[in-house]
């Protein structure tokens, strides 16, 4: 790393201590960017990167909620906003056990790059809460949706701060927040919440913008080498809402995808996954993949251990943080690995990346991969602001637009910069220097 961003980055970290994953984060930003401040030396002398690293706001609270039993339960609500310099905090909402400050951090912070690189007109910010709704009835993720939005309500709006979904937060939580937000302001606003249902002001295509992001960026990247989707081994984890669009995406295309993820295990499915009885499974009746299993008989459940054991040409990442280790990644380049593409934030660990990197894999990072679902969620505030909403054709063309965009600034940024073919270079230097620009301009606050 750069020795003048060496210093700023360890009063980051020493300022954030405990933080991890933010620390991993902003770690593999600044080595991007030594060559962008021998450019441009007045972000050095305007502070940029220590500004920047530090949130605009950070809000924390406590949810309680009476569970089905009449319990008390007492969780921890966050919001970070990171940074408006290009437009209203955006980014998602995560409800999962393991959430804390560190980990809103690093996704707020990686938003910021993402955000900027869409180049549409949102700020970055991240929140959340440790509530785990699997397992929870739906009444009880209603109650626990009224009180986190009791206490958000404040800090959000339209021109403010604008969340949506993320893991653990998909169309029913979506519902139950936008519900008790209108209830607390007396205010139809549409356009605070995105990734609403779509008769009451969602947008068309935003349940599949992240997977199928993903999978239109890394099919821009197999371009680069001459070849495409079709015929590809794909192995994706997770089978959530990105896997499970990543999946029917790479499929539409031509791929082979033979195996998926969750938390508990992974199926490998060499006929290919069966998209719609994987819908019904996880989405319809809120299931595990065990269950897809079961129902789809023929196929390999794996109890617990690693879905990247299985080999494939591509692979897509789509379930969380560092679930691909050095050891994983290198085993896959083994066995023939053409391209990773991110769809979750951060699953590949620093390590994973370097493997990649060095045998000349194709490595598509999230904060640009999976730029689709906010991309498509800035899209549904554009409906939402004109009272209008778009065909599926037409969204999907400008999503399509937006990612084929996303690959070429950062291929041509990585070009400019002396490192062709570095993703990582060229998404972390574009989103930087578009909002660094920004907060020059706007002086300093
Ligand atoms: P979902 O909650 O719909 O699905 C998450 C999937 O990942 C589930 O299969 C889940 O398995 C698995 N998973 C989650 N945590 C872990 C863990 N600690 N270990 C192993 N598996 C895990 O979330 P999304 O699909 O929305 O999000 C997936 C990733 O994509 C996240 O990194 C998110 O930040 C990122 N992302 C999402 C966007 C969106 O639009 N939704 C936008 C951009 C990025 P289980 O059910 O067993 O927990």
């Amino acid at each position: 790393m750069d020795a003048r961003l060496e210093a700023i980055k360890d009063t980051v970290l020493m300022r954030n201590p405990g933080e991890a994953e933010f620390h991993q984060a902003v770690v593999e930003v600044f080595e991007s960017l030594g060559p962008v401040h021998d450019r441009h030396p007045e972000f050095l002398e305007a502070a940029i990167l220590e500004r920047l690293c530090e949130p605009e706001r950070q809000i924390i609270f406590r949810v309680p909620w009476t569970d089905d039993s009449g319990r008390v339960q007492i969780n921890r609500g966050f919001r970070v906003e990171f940074n408006s310099a290009l437009g209203p905090y955006k980014g998602g909402l995560r409800f999962h056990p393991s959430v804390y400050l560190g980990i809103v951090k690093f996704l707020g912070f990686e938003q910021i790059f993402k955000n900027a690189l869409t180049g549409m007109p949102i700020g970055g910010g991240k929140g959340g809460s440790d509530f785990d709704p699997r397992g929870r009835s739906d009444a009880e993720v209603m109650r626990f949706c009224q009180s986190f939005m009791t206490e958000l309500y404040r800090h959000i709006g339209e021109y403010t701060d604008v969340p949506t979904g993320d893991i653990g937060v998909g169309g029913r939580e979506i519902g139950y927040l936008f519900g008790q937000y209108k209830r607390i302001t007396n205010r139809y606003e549409s356009g605070v919440l995105t990734g609403k249902g779509i008769s009451w002001g969602g947008s068309l295509v935003r349940p599949e913008a992240t997977g199928f992001g993903t999978v239109i960026f890394a099919q821009e990247m197999l371009k680069t080498r001459g070849t495409s989707f079709d015929g590809q081994r794909v192995v994706v984890s997770g089978s959530g809402n990105v896997a499970i669009n990543a999946i029917a995406k790479a499929q539409s295309l031509g791929a082979a995808v033979v195996a998926c993820s969750d938390s508990s295990g992974y199926v490998v499915d060499e006929a290919g996954i069966d998209v719609a009885l994987l819908r019904e499974v996880k989405e319809v009746q809120r299931g595990r993949l065990k269950d897809y299993a079961e129902r789809r008989g023929g196929v390999t459940y794996v109890d617990g251990g690693s879905v990247w054991d299985v080999d494939a040409t591509v692979v897509l990442p789509c379930a969380t943080q560092n679930e691909l280790d050095g050891a994983a990644a290198a085993r896959l380049v083994r066995n023939g690995l053409v391209a990773v593409g991110e769809g979750a934030n951060m699953p590949s660990t620093r390590d994973a990346v370097a493997v990649f990197q060095e045998a000349g894999v194709l490595f598509g990072p999230g904060k640009a991969a999976n730029a689709g679902g906010v991309a498509t969620s800035a899209l549904e505030m554009q409906q939402n602001a004109s009272r209008d909403s778009w065909s599926f054709e037409h969204t999907e063309e400008r999503l399509t637009e937006i990612m084929v965009g996303i690959h070429d600034r950062c291929a041509a940024t990585a070009e400019e910069y002396g490192e062709p073919g570095n993703y990582v270079l060229g998404a972390n230097i574009g989103g930087f220097v578009k909002v660094a620009d920004a907060m020059l301009a706007q002086g300093l606050i």
